[in-house]
């Protein structure tokens, strides 16, 4: 493999937040690049989304990779609290913490525009990729489907899937190409999710606010939100978990009914869906001459759908791997490892706390949660621990100990906060060679496995 003529050295698969970031990094170490996305090049970076992104991981890209923060027209607005609204009067957390709402477009268009400014980059828009070319167990390339209709075969020594959810080429592994790579994510670990942005005629009553609200008619476990974007322009929509009970639902109607029940006298400026990875990271994101990074690696958060985040820091780490992979001519499995020790050390841990509140939510109500909050078991101090310290055991074990009115959940609570702990200890033993994986593999699935 290492010894073949090919026509790139790296070819990204889609250009949105994974894939630049990714291409950028590529481009900044000289290597040769084909980017690809099935966008006209103006439209790229338009993706449905909250647009909400933390100031932290724009100051990570930036110190890993040079990168600036959203600036100018690309930000909208720096936010100052994070509201979480329950049912019950008392059942609210606010917690005074900065973030950002932005302008994707804007800003997927000058990521766009910085990596592509690196003479190794060339850009391939408005072209599908349909297939992924394979030599002998190694991927070897990608099969584009062009504006005439036709196809066109390209090689490269690595390909990288940022395809976003659809994860083209991780789908499409033949059997015994990337073995630990899964092909499919089932529907239950999928969150499908609307959104509208619209701008209000008086001021909104969510200024400078991420709000994430609940209410009875909400498919759980799911969410609506109401992200400000200025004075007058908001970014609101829902999200909620395909379970079997929630397959089927309408999203679109249900988000008009609580739409129209939050806000009269508004213009709604676009609307749109897409589904999201609600999971932990993909066992293993990588294999002889593949990688994957951002949703196709199914690195968002399951508490809250968020991936924008995720993607750029794993194009960027994904990126500076692949680079170093090329330099030293080997584009092994075994010399892309490292990548996923960084996912699981950072996301495995991160996400824990997700997929042990969906496990929750698999037995207990909506009501079940309000009533947490109204009584002050889940409190702001948690929130602000699980985002500045991930890695810490949870206080909320001790209160849930001293539960006296609903010691079953309270129990059950514990139960799934000491399964959360145990995952994260899990994702920091990620193994440091493939040879480690399986049996680190079957201790991961006992604790997926785990029921509260
Ligand atoms: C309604 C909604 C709200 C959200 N809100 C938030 C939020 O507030 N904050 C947050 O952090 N995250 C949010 N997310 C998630 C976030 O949008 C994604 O996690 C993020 O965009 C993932 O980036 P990515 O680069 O992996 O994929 P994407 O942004 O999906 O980019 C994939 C790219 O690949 C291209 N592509 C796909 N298939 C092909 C193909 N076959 N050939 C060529 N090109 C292809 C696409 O055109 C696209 O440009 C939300 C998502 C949704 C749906």
């Amino acid at each position: 493999m290492s010894n073949k003529k090919t026509d790139y050295d790296v070819i990204v698969v889609g250009a949105g937040p994974a894939g630049v970031v990714a291409a950028y990094m590529l481009g900044k170490n000289g290597i040769n690049t084909l980017l690809v996305d099935k966008k006209p090049k103006e439209k790229i970076g338009d993706k449905v989304c909250g647009d909400a992104l933390s100031q932290v991981i724009t100051s990570e890209l930036e110190r890993l990779t040079g990168i600036k923060p959203p600036y100018g027209e690309e930000l909208n607005e720096v936010t100052e609290r994070l509201v979480l609204k329950g049912k019950r009067k008392k059942a609210v957390l606010d917690i005074p913490i900065k973030s950002q709402t932005i302008d994707r477009h804007k800003y997927g268009q000058r990521l766009l525009r910085e990596a592509t400014a690196f003479k190794s980059v060339s850009l391939r828009d408005n072209v599908r990729v349909v297939d992924v070319v394979v030599d002998g167990d190694y991927v070897s390339g990608v099969v584009i489907l062009n504006k005439n209709g036709e196809k066109e075969k390209f090689s490269s020594k690595i390909v990288i899937d940022t395809s976003g959810f659809t994860g083209i080429i991780r789908r499409r592994l033949p059997n015994g190409v990337c073995p630990k790579v899964l092909r499919q994510i089932p529907k239950k670990e999928m969150i499908v999710a609307y959104r509208d942005i619209i701008i209000t005629k008086e001021k909104h009553r969510f200024q400078k606010g991420l709000y994430l609200l609940y209410f009875d008619d909400l498919p759980m476990p799911g969410y609506y939100w109401a992200f400000s974007k200025g004075e007058k322009m908001l970014n609101i929509g829902l999200g909620y978990l395909l379970t079997k009970e929630n397959v089927g639902k309408n999203i679109k109607e249900i988000n008009q009914k609580v739409r129209d029940r939050l806000f009269s006298n508004y213009e709604i400026i676009t609307s749109g869906g897409h589904q999201i990875p609600a999971r932990l990271p993909l066992p293993s994101l990588v294999g002889n001459g593949f990688m994957t990074a951002g949703d196709a690696g199914a690195l968002a958060n399951p508490i809250n759908g968020e991936g924008h985040g995720p993607a750029l820091l794993s194009g960027a780490h994904a990126g500076i791997v692949a680079s170093n992979a090329i330099k030293k001519a080997d584009y092994s499995e075994n010399a892309l490892w490292s990548y996923n020790k960084w996912v699981w050390n950072v996301y495995g841990v991160e996400f824990a706390l997700g997929v042990i509140l969906i496990k929750f939510f698999e037995k207990y109500s909506y009501d079940d949660f309000d009533w947490m909050l109204a009584k002050g078991i889940i409190r702001e101090e948690d929130v602000v621990q699980v985002l500045n310290e991930p890695l810490n055991k949870s206080q909320i074990l001790k209160r849930a100990l001293k539960g006296i009115y609903r010691p079953k959940l309270l129990l059950d609570l514990k139960k799934g906060m000491e399964i959360g702990d145990k995952i994260k200890e899990v994702s920091m033993k990620y193994p440091s060679s493939p040879e480690g994986f399986n049996k680190w593999y079957s201790e991961l699935q006992k604790l997926e496995k785990a029921k509260i």
